[in-house]
């Protein structure tokens, strides 16, 4: 049923899930060094919306989510300081660290209503599965020790530029103006497995015994290995952000398929990125907005979730505090519409078509949203749209019954108005009714009349 894009053949296709009703979907999750920031938590939210497209339209998903707290170093032409050992002395820093981050990142998962992924591995918990993988590499030629680290030899893959789609040759030569320090590396496009604990890394904190000595993994093997353990290979659905293509992901493939020679994913998902002033939002360049920042502003986490359902996952979304504002009040005016409706019964069949249909074309959220707001304007008994919107919020994960729920409480003293109001319409005593309507609204809610009587509404 769901159409999506996929990054490997750069085509829309249909999932064929491998087991029948059953998806097997692993999403990179963050390097626990720092905050992550609102762009992480866009990619992030893609793989929840996956997740919860594919639950609605009855699969059975497995979703595994690594966290990657055994640093972040892309390349050995890196600067040799592994990112999170910046801030560490000693071992128990390091994961110091990575509880800590780890701990704040679950919290704005949570705030964002995002569905706890099933598994999420550490990598720091998967080494000998990381070691295990780099020994078959070995074994079937495809990956050399040298004096300072195992690589990966790209030439023995050649479809190595799978999903980048770049040509081999330019591809190497674009690797060539990385600074090569290693001499027995044979292609500076080479990756590393595993870095020994030598020379610039002799200082290294987590390190780990090996059959090439003491060292640490390469990023990139722990998502091969991980995801292998859990899923098995091929999985279904593989994502992650737009930046992950190459070289984390293109590392992925030619790590899992030439192992175990079969695919890694079939369908890969990849989301473009969260800008701010038209610059890509990243820890490294300091132009980065948290989730606390939002709501040390006075936004609520879900309005942020809310913007990023009002632009396709394929485009770039573009942070300002305006759209921000616009998210807020559209996601407040939806809470205020429902407040008013009776107990959910008998959805609207034709509206809800409409929006399976958005999600499976390729997570068309954007249409989706239109749909629902059309759904609330429609001339649907509240009950009807009650019934359809928290269907739909299976999806879109905006705590609309929650929301209902509490608006539906309403205070003694509001029920108290609203009699007495209702007494002076019918005396015909507009003025009293009028003030009363007044004392309702202090008490934050909103009575609205209709031809078949009064609505109260709770203000957000
Ligand atoms: P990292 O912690 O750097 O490994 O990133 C975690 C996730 O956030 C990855 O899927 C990245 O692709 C994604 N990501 C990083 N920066 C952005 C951004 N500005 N917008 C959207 N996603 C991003
Ligand atoms: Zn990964």
């Amino acid at each position: 049923m769901l159409n999506i894009f996929n990054s490997l053949t750069r085509k829309l296709e249909a999932l064929k899930p491998i087991k029948d009703k059953q998806v097997g979907f692993y999403a990179c999750g963050p390097t626990v060094y720092n905050y992550v920031h609102i762009g992480n938590l866009r990619s992030i939210l893609l793989g929840d919306l996956i997740r919860r497209v594919l639950e609605y339209d009855g699969y059975q998903v497995k979703h595994v989510m690594n966290i990657t707290d055994v640093g972040h170093l892309t390349s050995d032409a890196d600067t040799g300081e592994d990112k999170m050992e910046k801030e560490a002395k000693t071992e128990m820093d390091v994961y110091g660290i990575a509880t800590k981050y780890t701990r704040a990142f679950l919290e704005d998962m949570n705030a964002l209503n995002m569905l706890p992924p099933h598994v999420m591995p550490k990598a720091s918990e998967h080494i000998a599965e990381q070691i295990k993988l780099i020994k078959l590499l070995i074994a079937r030629d495809i990956a050399y020790e040298s004096d300072e680290a195992v690589y990966f030899d790209v030439s023995k893959f050649p479809s190595y530029n799978q999903l980048t789609g770049q040509k081999l040759g330019s591809m190497m030569l674009g690797a060539r103006q990385d600074v090569v320090r290693d001499p027995k590396k044979r292609n500076p496009i080479d990756f590393v497995l595993w870095f020994k604990a030598v020379g610039r890394y002799q200082n290294h904190i987590l390190r780990w015994d090996s059959p090439w000595g003491v060292g640490f993994p390469g990023w990139h093997i722990e998502c091969s290995a991980m995801s292998a353990k859990y899923l098995g290979q091929p999985f279904d659905i593989h994502a992650g952000g737009i930046d992950l293509k190459f070289p984390h992901h293109s590392n992925e493939i030619a790590q899992s398929e030439a192992a175990a020679k079969k695919p890694l994913a079939n369908i890969w998902v990849h989301g473009e990125h969260l800008l701010i002033d038209a610059s890509k939002m990243a820890k490294s360049e300091g132009n980065f907005v948290t989730l606390k920042t939002l709501t040390d502003k006075g936004y609520s986490p879900l309005a942020f979730r809310y913007l990023t359902l009002t632009a396709h996952y394929r485009t770039k979304l573009n942070f300002t505090w305006d759209a921000l504002t616009a998210a807020q009040n559209a996601l407040n005016n939806l809470y205020q519409e429902i407040s008013s409706y009776d107990q959910p019964k008998v959805g609207c069949a034709e509206f809800e078509q409409h929006f399976q249909d958005a999600i499976n074309d390729d997570l068309n959220l954007p249409q989706a949203l239109a749909i629902t707001h059309d759904l609330v304007r429609s001339e649907y008994p509240g009950s009807a749209k009650l019934q359809s919107l928290l269907k739909f919020d299976q999806v879109l994960g905006l705590k609309l019954k929650e929301t209902w729920e509490e608006a539906r409480k309403i205070p003694d003293v509001v029920s108290r108005f609203i009699g007495s109001r209702e007494e002076a319409r019918k005396a015909k005593n507009f003025t009293k009714a009028d003030e009363l309507r007044k004392a309702i609204e202090k008490e934050g809610y909103l009575v609205e009349d209709t031809p078949d009587g009064y609505r109260l509404k709770k203000k957000f």
